[in-house]
């Protein structure tokens, strides 16, 4: 290994430790902001050492760090919160591509492999594909470019294994005797972008945080293939540790799910949710005004308030912790109760509020609230409805039982705030809104929280 290689590789193991070191940062909300500081640095160290490797033609690259840093920039500053989540697929994609189109073009070089590289080489194509293709119909279900319900008909499995079956046969083929097989492996990629499509149309929208992450960690074991495929030692390090952070998030959120990831692939939950879950409710519905809602709160010694995807749709992170603030000042004891899968992305909720710098200590895990859930006096709940529906407990021929909810039910006082009773994500309706113990406080909920804080702030 001459001087420069040498230099390069010490550079990427500093990388990878403040990699390593990031990924650590980002599991406390208190210290993510510099973990991803910390990552970003260990990326850019990487890039800035590899443009020393001997051989590079610069123009290229010139012109792909220019594109890149302009779809960068336009999605940074354009996208809004509530669209992270197709960002995520759509960025989890472009690494998957950029996985396959590497592997096409260092076959395209050089087709005489050895059977390793051959075989890293179908890897890197093939889950790239997957992950490009299975990405864009994430988007699409995700923008609803798409019908987000899971689409399935008969056969399916049998379909996707003949499909999966076929690719690995091309794959053995392929590794094989790589030199004569061109053929072959334009199969593998045409087979791993029909794979990508049809394993994920039959995933329902509900499981989508699940595809998401589980996405996420494809595209970064495609990144470990092609880091072995150009023997980049960075590469392999930084796609195992999105690989394997990818999935330990997918298993977190199946457990905050209570269904296995077979389940969530294959089931094709949600196809039959309006029919099974559309019923007419029991009981009646309790509308409140902005002056009842507040003579409620204005009474509670102890608040926790519930934000679901509807807080980000209304952008109410900043008059919620107003509201928070308020609250306490009039001596209630308040929290934010965080479901791990509301919202549209992991995290979702938590990236709201500390935008809107609700203090870290008052977000309470859903596992901590609800054993104390009887002695809240009221439950505020903001655009949640699937996160907090009392049937994923109690109704077993629901397409959500067996959910862990956040059991508002069991508060004092339940005040829901939504535009309508339209169902949420999973297209279902939800018992909580007509116990007799809630009140619906219909509006968007920015202008609804803002009522309520024009009504603490007038008294
Ligand atoms: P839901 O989608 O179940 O409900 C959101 C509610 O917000 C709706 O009932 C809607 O009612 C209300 N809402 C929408 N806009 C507004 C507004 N401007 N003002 C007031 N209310 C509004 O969300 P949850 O967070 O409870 O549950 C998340 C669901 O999404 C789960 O099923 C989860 O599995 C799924 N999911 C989660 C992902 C993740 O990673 N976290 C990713 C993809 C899906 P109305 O229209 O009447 O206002």
């Amino acid at each position: 290994m001459n001087i420069t290689a040498l230099l390069i590789n010490f550079a990427y193991i500093i990388s990878a430790g403040l990699f390593i070191f990031g990924l650590k940062m980002l599991s406390s909300p208190a210290t993510a902001r510099q973990g991803n500081l910390l990552s970003a640095l260990g990326m850019l160290l990487a890039i800035v050492v590899t443009l020393f490797y001997s051989g590079l033609d610069y123009k290229w690259i010139v012109v792909g760090v220019f594109i890149g840093t302009v779809i960068g920039l336009v999605a940074a500053y354009k996208v809004q919160m509530t669209s992270m989540p197709e960002m995520v697929a759509l960025f989890n994609g472009f690494g998957g591509i950029a996985s396959l189109l590497l592997a096409w073009g260092e076959y395209h070089q050089h087709p005489e492999l050895s059977v390793f590289i051959a075989l890293v080489t179908f890897l890197s194509a093939f889950i790239g594909g997957i992950t490009f293709s299975g990405s864009m119909v994430a988007f699409g279900k995700l923008a609803e470019k798409i019908p987000s319900k899971a689409i399935v008909f008969s056969g399916q499995h049998i379909v996707n294994g003949a499909i999966l079956l076929t690719a690995l046969a091309s794959g053995v083929i392929f590794a094989m005797n790589p030199e004569s097989s061109y053929a072959i492996f334009l199969v593998i990629v045409v087979v791993s972008l029909l794979f990508g499509v049809t394993s994920v149309i039959p995933i329902g929208g509900a499981d989508m945080p699940v595809v998401i992450s589980l996405l996420n960690s494809y595209s970064g074991l495609a990144a470990c293939a092609a880091g072995f495929v150009i023997s980049n030692n960075i590469l392999i390090v930084a796609g195992a540790l999105v690989g394997a952070s990818g999935i330990i998030l997918t298993k977190i959120m199946c457990k905050a799910m209570n269904r296995s990831l077979a389940n969530v692939l294959f089931s094709g939950f949600g196809a039959t949710t309006q029919a099974a879950g559309s019923g007419e409710q029991e009981g009646e519905i309790r509308p409140a005004t902005a002056e009842d809602v507040y003579y409620i709160l204005e009474a509670a010694d102890s608040v926790a308030i519930v934000p679901g995807y509807g807080l980000a749709v209304a952008q109410a992170q900043h008059v919620t912790q107003e509201l928070g603030e308020l609250l306490e000042e009039n001596g209630a004891e308040v929290s934010y109760a965080i479901h791990p899968v509301a919202g549209r992305m992991p995290g979702h909720m938590n990236v709201l509020l500390a935008e809107a710098n609700v203090s870290y200590d008052q977000l309470v895990e859903m596992d901590d609230i609800n054993p104390r859930m009887d002695t809240v006096d009221v439950c505020v709940v903001i655009g949640a409805n699937d996160v907090v529906n009392p049937a994923a407990l109690n109704d077993e021929s629901s397409p959500i039982y067996g959910m862990p909810i956040i059991e508002t039910h069991r508060a004092k006082t339940v005040i829901v705030l939504k535009r309508s009773m339209n169902p949420g994500f999973a297209g279902i309706q939800n018992a909580l809104f007509f116990s007799p113990n809630t009140r619906m406080y219909f509006g968007d909920a920015k202008a609804s929280i803002q009522a309520l804080v024009a009504e603490f702030k007038s008294d």
